[in-house]
């Protein structure tokens, strides 16, 4: 949902245009313009709606790409397997101050990786 604000704004902008369009060309015509003015308005006030939604959606704050730290117990009789929140400093395989909860062997760390909630998208700014 992250990309979606900005979006829904610009689909909202263009309904919102074309609404404008169309109660200003229902002008030319004397007999049905109030006809063109009334729909104008319907889709110029569903444009602003979306675009007032979009505009919410924007100013959620972004959370930071989610990074975790994969950790293993040195024992290898021990099949204890963490996985925490990235720490800064953390690197594949140094050794954790933390011993295993299980059987107090030293423990290491084994994997980091970036959790991706969705693929990257071009236009996100
Ligand atoms: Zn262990």
């Amino acid at each position: 949902m992250r990309n979606m604000g900005i979006v829904t704004k610009i689909v909202g902008a263009v309904t919102a245009a074309a609404g404008a369009v169309v109660v200003f060309f229902g002008m030319s015509d004397p007999q049905l313009s109030w006809v063109y003015y009334f729909i104008g308005l319907i889709v110029m006030s569903i444009g602003f709606s979306l675009f007032n939604a979009g505009g919410r959606g924007a100013e959620e704050r972004k959370p930071p790409p989610p990074t975790v730290t994969e950790i293993r117990c040195d024992n290898p009789e021990c099949t204890f397997k963490e996985i925490r929140d990235f720490q800064k400093g953390d690197y594949i395989l140094k050794p954790v101050d933390v011993p295993c909860p299980k059987c107090q062997s030293t423990m290491t760390i084994h994997g980091v990786y970036v959790v991706r909630e969705e693929p990257e998208e071009k236009y996100a700014v």
